[in-house]
């Protein structure tokens, strides 16, 4: 009687997880059809880099959330291995902090709805424009990420992703420490970030501490294509 129970209990119990694990996996159009474009979701590689895509919300420079359907982020796999690494490289110095990333593979006609706000105002060199081929997001080979506690609270960067201002340039980081204008921690928390990142292979951005390129926009250009 008891072993019959106990049999019955554990395959209840191994459905339930594999129901679960399917759940878990499905992905929504918009990630499917990023995958069918030879993309990969970065946590399948290492489910210990976090994401918290901040279009997949209302509380970003557009003020709406512009995916409705993705959550997850995609490279295309060349960045996505990079990142794995920068991952590995942090938690050698910091082993509870993660790299947490922000944004990653953007789909052109998101490209579009962004450029489309920016367009003749003083923040349109902020965005890349379509019609010249997009940026390196457009590509999956670009990311916008920075670093959190294992609580999930982002460490200090002296400014907020997407903040469009020479607050976020990183070559004034030493003049606005002795400006007071961000604080000595910060300057040290984005010259970590950018050590980990290029000695992964990616390139870090003049005006945006927080996006890093794998590649230059010709090589994209040139060998890859960009994501519908
Ligand atoms: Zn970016």
């Amino acid at each position: 009687m008891i072993p019959s129970l106990l049999r019955f209990s554990l395959f209840g119990l191994l459905l339930w997880a594999a129901t679960a694990l399917q759940a878990a996996q499905r992905l929504t159009r918009t990630e499917l059809s990023m995958q069918q474009q030879g993309m990969v979701d970065v946590q399948t590689l290492d489910s210990t880099i976090r994401v918290s895509l901040m279009y997949s919300r209302p509380d970003n420079f557009m003020g709406r959330t512009l995916y409705e359907d993705l959550h997850r982020a995609f490279l295309h796999p060349r960045a996505a291995r990079a990142l794995v690494m920068a991952q590995r490289y942090l938690k050698e110095e910091h082993p509870e902090w993660s790299l947490i990333v922000m944004d990653a593979c953007r789909p052109m006609h998101i490209q579009q709805m962004m450029w489309d706000k920016v367009k003749g105002t003083p923040v349109e060199n902020y965005v890349s424009n379509p019609a010249r081929g997009g940026g390196l997001h457009n590509y999956g080979m670009a990311v916008d990420i920075t670093i959190c506690t294992e609580r999930g609270d982002t460490i200090e960067m002296g400014s907020l992703v997407d903040h469009m201002s020479a607050l976020s340039h990183i070559d004034r980081e030493a003049q606005l420490v002795q400006q007071k204008k961000m604080t000595a921690r910060a300057a040290q928390n984005r010259q970590l970030l950018r050590r980990i990142m290029r000695k992964a292979g990616f390139k870090p951005l003049r005006s945006e501490w927080w996006h890093f390129n794998l590649i230059y926009r010709e090589e994209a250009k040139r060998n890859y294509r960009w994501i519908r």
